[in-house]
């Protein structure tokens, strides 16, 4: 098969299309080569090549050397040199490239072909000896680091002893004889390591360099990388063997990179710098700033340095017309390395620029309106993961800040408020107007209202998807867990890390997409949703079919998600609405009534705050679809633990400590998730039902008055595992249903649905379907269930399950085959018996790119997410479609 492919002089053996066997570099080379780009003549060898190499025990194939010395020829005759001649050698680069970009990860090596007679050549046809023996010296130290294993630092004394002994301060002081000085000390250094002469067959130095960029695939550094970014171990590198040419030969030469947009900003406007009369290696040195690369960046950074615009005109223009020609043919934002020797521009590399999410929507929008781009392919471009990251206030990258420890990013933005360690004392102070983070060892249900008082949440044991599997959903704040270098002293008060010791009151800052604590306030860039943000937005809403809803449970989470497209409520979760103060009480009278009439006179206490909840909700989504589920958890949830606690509640409900005492020791139960909770609690307490029922008519019933009749909300029943527990609570909510419109004579509209949650009912979804005006999938316990794996208590092992590669990512994050597969099968049986069942998905997966993907593919209705994940899921189902 044909291992190596030529470019150079407007042709190539491959293309773009080529990047497996290629590489990107190769296959970028190949391309700006056709399309008639200033690139060095060189070659690639294709990955197939790695493979074989590794099969042979690190061995190049024979077959493989005349077929390396035909593409040498011919590089040869396009470059007008020939390698190992000693009046006008070739000089060249050898350099790795793989399929994914892994900058830095792998080896090169840059000025092969010189020996102790080539480089003389070089001196004479270049007619600069200092230039042959500077190239020599930097090919030898580079050589023997790669490639023979001797370690840089050893050269790197050599020249500074050099220096020092002769009074030298700078590199360019250094004439002809000093760097033939070097080479020669170079020399022995690596005689002296390797107890032979350095190589001076040429050859023999290029089958070296080959086999070392191809042995630097499994290099540490190159494996971490892999591991890190998800890159197969089989895919190997090419690599790419170039023409050299010089970017130092003299005050016409130069080199740079330029990226052909602001990959900040996005601003359609080349952005780059370059070094005059440098190799680009000493960019990366750093020895040397670096100047501008346009008049209009060198008078905005005002440091009097000239632009490559002004210096080298006309290789300026050259590069500005490469740059439109590469964007036309990439049709994306390209990150370029270039030289100009002796004033003539030379491309050494293309590849697609990262760049900030901000940028990539910016660039997006423009590329679409300047026809480059179709909008369905700048809908596809975005990384929809990444969109969060607009939507949340940042860190001011150049604040100042003191970091007292870091924790684990579980809910991106960052937040500066003061400290407080009690739930109660955040909903009270935030009362008073006051900003403030919560700081616990762990959070537990009774928080709940504190957490949506703070703006931050900060904990110091638990691990990254802990606040999300708990039955505490993402509340769009940022939140840091898991920080186990900070103590937290509750009881005085205090928050002690990095030695500092802070009190109640003191002001800090938390960053939960990275996890950093801060302390004092930090300076912060607000969201800034851009007119792109929009646009892109709205061509993505042409494109999807899945509809988008939020998970809320607040009228601030209602509004959050309006705000952000949702086009209506997928669950909202009416537990957290009685945790709050005023209401736990009544819900505990409710739990500890001995009898029906007891937990009635309990729960009409609720009634009215229960329905006004509702009320505002229904206003703010103002006809949207709302559902709302029925009670979910195990009733102990509600009650208090903790010997003080209990004494304290005892008191305050006027009832004695033992009798409190004994009702939670009967409430209490080993599996709690798997127990007395959802529709087997409403199955128990049907009174519950009927006044949760009641205060959701009532209040579509006001609601709709001002809205004309627009309500209809969607009551769902939760962990459901047999048709018959959904027809007893949906009987419930229909003789509800009856006694409300009797007593305001007038008729509502409902539906009554289920959460498909269980293994059973997915099996049992075409007989619970007959019943279910519509099905909400609850990937949480789903996931739970078909793993048999509990939500609170995976995070123990999950990492090492990760790790070990049992199993690659947490499936309460991203949803797994098996879960899907039931979810499928569920669907399917579902709109068998019920055709035209509305379907959606409201566990945390729906925020998840790949998940929505998913949904599409089996056809769901919607899906459900955090407020603030809406803008990522509606892209993600536009691209589901694309
Ligand atoms: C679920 O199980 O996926 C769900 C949405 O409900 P919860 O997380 O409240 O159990
Ligand atoms: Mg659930």
């Amino acid at each position: 098969s044909k291992w190596v492919f030529t470019f150079g002089d407007g042709r190539a053996d491959g293309s773009v299309e080529d990047k497996d066997l290629l590489g990107g570099k190769g296959a970028y080379l190949a391309e700006m080569s056709r399309i008639g780009l200033p690139v060095p003549p060189g070659f690639t060898i294709s990955s197939e090549v790695c493979a074989v190499y590794y099969e042979l025990g690190r061995k190049l194939p024979d077959e493989l050397k005349p077929m390396v010395d035909a593409a040498l020829d011919a590089v040869g005759q396009i470059a007008g040199a020939r390698f190992g001649d000693v009046d006008d050698p070739l000089l060249v680069s050898v350099r790795s490239g793989s399929r994914a970009s892994m900058p830095g990860m792998m080896d090169t090596v840059l000025n092969l072909g010189l020996n102790d007679q080539t480089v003389e050549g070089l001196a004479r046809r270049t007619a600069d000896r200092r230039f042959a023996y500077d190239t020599y010296r930097r090919f030898i130290q580079m050589y023997a680091d790669v490639v023979l294993g001797i370690d840089h630092g050893l050269f790197e004394e050599i020249l500074e002893n050099y220096k020092n002994l002769k009074g030298f301060e700078l590199d360019p002081e250094l004439a002809a004889d000093d760097w033939a000085e070097i080479v020669t000390r170079y020399k022995a250094v690596v005689e002296r390591e390797l107890e032979r002469p350095f190589p001076q067959d040429l050859h023999e130095q290029l089958w070296g360099a080959i086999a070392a960029v191809f042995g630097s695939w499994q290099n540490a550094r190159a494996i971490a990388y892999r591991r890190l970014h998800d890159i197969p171990d089989d895919w190997g590198t090419a690599v790419t063997i170039q023409t050299m040419v010089f970017g130092n030969r003299g005050n016409n030469s130069a080199t740079g990179v330029v990226f052909t947009r602001n990959p900040s900003t996005g601003a359609n406007e080349l952005y780059g710098e370059f070094l005059l009369n440098a190799q680009g290696e000493d960019v990366v040195a750093g020895l040397r700033t670096p100047q501008p690369l346009t008049e209009a960046d060198s008078g905005a950074s005002g440091n009097g340095k000239q632009s490559f615009e002004a210096l080298l005109p006309e290789a300026f223009a050259e590069l500005k017309r490469s740059c439109a020609a590469l964007e036309k043919r990439f049709r994306d934002i390209q990150d370029i390395e270039f030289t100009v020797q002796e004033g003539k521009l030379f491309m050494l590399q293309t590849r697609a620029g990262k760049r900030s999410t901000q940028a990539a929507l910016k660039i997006a929008v423009d590329m679409a309106d300047e026809g480059l781009i179709s909008r369905e392919e700048a809908v596809l471009s975005l990384n929809a993961n990444q969109l969060d990251q607009l939507l949340h206030p940042t860190l001011d990258p150049k604040a100042e800040m003191t970091v007292l420890a870091k924790g684990l990013p579980a809910s991106p933005g960052a937040a500066s408020g003061e400290l407080v360690f009690a739930a109660d004392e955040a909903v009270h102070l935030k009362a008073q107007g006051h900003t403030v983070i919560l700081a616990r060892v762990e959070t537990s249900p009774e928080d709940v209202q504190g957490m949506h008082a703070a703006v931050g949440i900060l904990t110091t044991r638990g691990g990254m998807t802990e606040p999300r599997r708990r039955r505490r959903p993402r509340m769009g704040r940022p939140c840091v867990v898991g920080a186990a270098a900070v103590h937290i002293d509750p009881e005085r008060e205090i928050l002690e890390a990095a030695g500092m010791q802070l009190r109640k009151g003191d002001i800090v800052t938390i960053d939960g997409s990275t996890g950093k604590i801060m302390k004092g306030r930090v300076t912060m860039r607000e969201p800034d949703l851009s007119p792109d943000f929009t646009t892109l937005m709205g061509w993505a809403d042409g494109f999807r079919r899945l509809r988008i809803r939020a998970n809320a449970d607040t009228p601030d989470d209602a509004r959050q998600a309006r705000a952000f497209g949702a086009e209506g409520i997928g669950l909202c979760r009416t537990e957290h609405m009685f945790f709050e103060e005023s209401r736990i009480l009544a819900m505990r009278e409710m739990i500890l009534a001995e009898n029906s009439e007891g937990r009635r006179k309990a729960l009409a206490k609720l009634l009215s705050s229960q329905r006004q909840d509702f009320i505002e909700l229904f206003e703010i989504m103002a006809g949207l679809p709302v559902t709302i589920r029925l009670l979910d958890p195990p009733l102990h949830e509600f009650l208090p633990h903790g010997e003080d606690t209990i004494a304290a509640v005892a008191d305050a409900m006027g009832v004695s400590l033992t009798h409190l005492k004994r009702r939670i020791a009967v409430l209490s139960e080993f599996n709690p998730m798997l127990g007395q909770r959802g529709a087997r609690l409403l199955v128990s307490y049907p009174e519950i039902v009927e006044m949760q029922a009641r205060a959701i008519f009532e209040a579509a019933i006001e609601t709709g008055k001002a809205l004309h009749d627009r309500v209809t909300p969607e009551i769902m029943v939760p962990l459901v595992s047999v048709k018959a527990e959904l027809d007893i609570v949906k009987e419930r909510i229909a003789a509800t249903a009856r006694a409300v419109e009797k007593e305001r004579e007038t008729s509502v509209a409902f539906q009554v649905g289920t959460m498909v949650e269980l293994p059973r009912a997915c099996l049992m979804a075409g007989e619970i379907g007959r019943s279910a005006e519509f099905f909400s999938f609850g990937t949480n316990d789903l996931t739970q269930t078909t793993f048999g794996l509990s939500r609170d208590d995976a995070g123990r092992f999950l990492s090492e399950y990760a790790d070990k590669g049992i199993i690659p990512h947490d499936p309460f994050v991203t949803l797994d085959e098996a879960v899907g597969e039931l979810m499928q099968i569920a669907v399917e049986r579902g709109r068998a018996t019920h055709p035209d069942l509305k379907i959606g998905l409201c566990g945390e997966h729906g925020g998840d790119p790949d998940t929505v993907n998913f949904c599409e593919k089996i056809a769901l209705t919607y899906v459900s997410c955090s407020p603030y994940r809406v803008p990522v899921a509606r892209l993600a189902a536009a691209q589901a479609t694309l």
